[in-house]
């Protein structure tokens, strides 16, 4: 452009140099002069607008870097309160969990003494006056239970005042409302001495475990004035725990209440039951059975008894502590779950030595169901995992709050499931300062089957393999078949498991077995 602008000028001086006359000279002068001064204003315009327009972009380039410069700021700012808040969160997190964790401890402790006092009142009295007869002592002790208690409470384990029942008309016993059961027999003898059998054996296996069979309805024995819908809630329960692992029994189902008033007719009615069915003398059991029943609490819980070995009807009990409560909780059907679950394993326990030995602490019978913490811990997880499917409990739930418990056991003590191998040794954790035979049995227990079946990812192991097969090989080689490494290899992997891994990590594992 100035390029042009100067070639212009130039031409024109040229040709204005080029005329003689003088008017044509002033003429080519003054128009010179206008010349220069439009020269002079292009360039100083130009210039101008060169200098505004290096000042305007110069600007626009500040005003860009400071949005730049403010952008950035603000978003470390943003940043570094997000930081804190996510800080402070976790802060908040970790306090919260500190807390839960500290309260939980403090429960157990409280949990730990309040059972440890009862143990010693029980042994205390169990030791007062002893007779030399094992079972009179023990009907003795219940006497004792009640007679020396001076509170309100129905006795001295019970905690709320003994219920009044005014105007209650106590139900009459009757033979005849017994139930007839169907008996069965099978071909075949036991050695006296050893668990071999003298008949061939599995034929004879296969006919005692189809004697566990029984298409019969549940029986109930309960007090006059009983809530209808409490036996219809455990009804409900048995029957789908028949959907879900066959019809086993018959059943026999006692509900004792707090105080229950009409004991009389229920021990007697239980009595009567048991003696027609098994080698129970009826005097004997009455009294026993109604003076452990007024040793019952305010709440809760439920019993399973197992079958007699060899004998035509193979009845399973289970009797309810508190089970009016057991409804009003909503417990009730997940507990009757439970039981069922003891129902479905012990009719696999067909062999008369299981009992014997059972009852020897420090044995486990290899043709039963090994170690008390598997039976228990499958009972339960089972008796959740079957319940949440109906509403009526949550595995998640159940499963943390028992990792919790486990846990803090672990953590001080450093016990696992080896410690509760047999009874003797559960036996020995209940009485070690730690009072946590329970909660190695129950609640590590649960957690040694979701071990299990997560590993094994199926719960085929226990509901196809383990207890359908232990009276057949034993239930050392049932394990291993059913989880594919031994008893032992289990203890030792599982406690390492449980070591080395973060309880968030052992809680992952729910979402995968809760599927299964
Ligand atoms: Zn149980």
């Amino acid at each position: 452009m100035k390029r042009i602008l100067f070639l212009a000028i130039f031409t024109l001086i040229i040709s204005a140099a080029c005329s003689s006359s003088p008017d044509v000279m002033d003429t080519a002068i003054d128009k010179q002069k206008e010349l220069d001064a439009a020269y002079e204003k292009a360039t100083s315009e130009m210039a101008n607008d060169a200098k505004a327009k290096a000042k305007e972009e110069r600007l626009a380039q500040e005003e860009e870097d400071r949005k730049i410069h403010d952008e950035e700021e603000r978003k470390a700012i943003e940043d570094r309160l997000a930081q804190e808040e996510e800080d402070r969160l976790a802060q908040e997190e970790e306090e919260r969990k500190a807390i839960e964790d500290r309260l939980a401890q403090e429960e157990e402790e409280r949990k730990a003494i309040e059972d440890r006092l009862a143990q010693e009142e029980e042994d205390r009295l169990a030791q007062e006056e002893e007779t030399g007869d094992p079972r009179k002592d023990e009907i003795d002790m219940f006497k004792r239970i009640v007679s020396e208690n001076t509170g309100p409470a129905c006795n001295i384990y019970g905690i709320a005042p003994c219920p009044e029942w005014p105007n209650f008309i106590k139900t009459k016993p009757s033979k005849n409302d017994i139930p007839v059961y169907k008996e069965s027999s099978c071909e075949g003898k036991f050695d006296s001495t050893e668990y071999l059998l003298k008949s061939p054996k599995e034929a004879y296996i296969d006919c005692l475990i189809n004697a566990s069979k029984s298409d019969a309805k549940p029986y109930v024995i309960q007090g006059a004035q009983m809530d209808p819908k409490v036996k219809e809630a455990v009804l409900e329960a048995q029957q789908y725990g028949a959907e879900l692992l066959g019809n086993w029994g018959p059943l026999l189902n006692v509900f004792v209440r707090y105080g229950e008033p009409d004991l009389e007719y229920i021990a007697s009615q239980e009595c009567l039951y048991r003696s027609k069915y098994s080698d129970y003398d009826y005097d004997g059991c009455y009294e026993y059975t109604y003076w452990y029943y007024r040793t019952f609490d305010d709440c809760c819980g439920a019993m399973h008894g197992t079958p007699m070995a060899l004998a035509s009807v193979r009845f399973q009990s289970m009797t309810y502590n508190g089970p009016d409560k057991q409804y009003e909780s909503q417990e009730i059907r997940k507990s009757t779950l439970h039981e069922y679950i003891h129902v479905w394993q012990s009719a696999f326990k067909v062999h008369p030595h299981e009992t014997r030995c059972s009852d020897e602490a420090n044995k486990l019978c290899e043709l039963g169901n090994g170690p008390l913490w598997l039976e228990e811990g499958s009972a339960e997880y089972f008796a959740v995992y079957f319940a949440e499917k109906k509403a009526w409990s949550n595995l998640r739930f159940v499963l943390t709050e028992k990792l919790t418990s486990a846990q803090n056991v672990y953590n001080k003590w450093g016990f696992t499931l080896k410690n509760s191998h047999n009874r003797g040794a559960k036996d020995k954790l209940d009485q070690h300062e730690c009072n946590c035979g329970g909660a190695i049995m129950y609640d590590m227990g649960i957690w040694g089957i979701a071990w299990l079946v997560h590993k094994s990812k199926s719960n085929d192991g226990f509901l196809k393999e383990f207890y359908p097969r232990v009276a057949y090989i034993g239930y050392q080689q049932a394990f291993e078949n059913a989880f594919g490494l031994t008893l032992d290899e289990f203890y030792n992997e599982f406690a390492l498991w449980f070591d080395q891994t973060p309880k968030s990590e052992k809680l992952k594992i729910i979402d995968v077995i809760s599927k299964y």
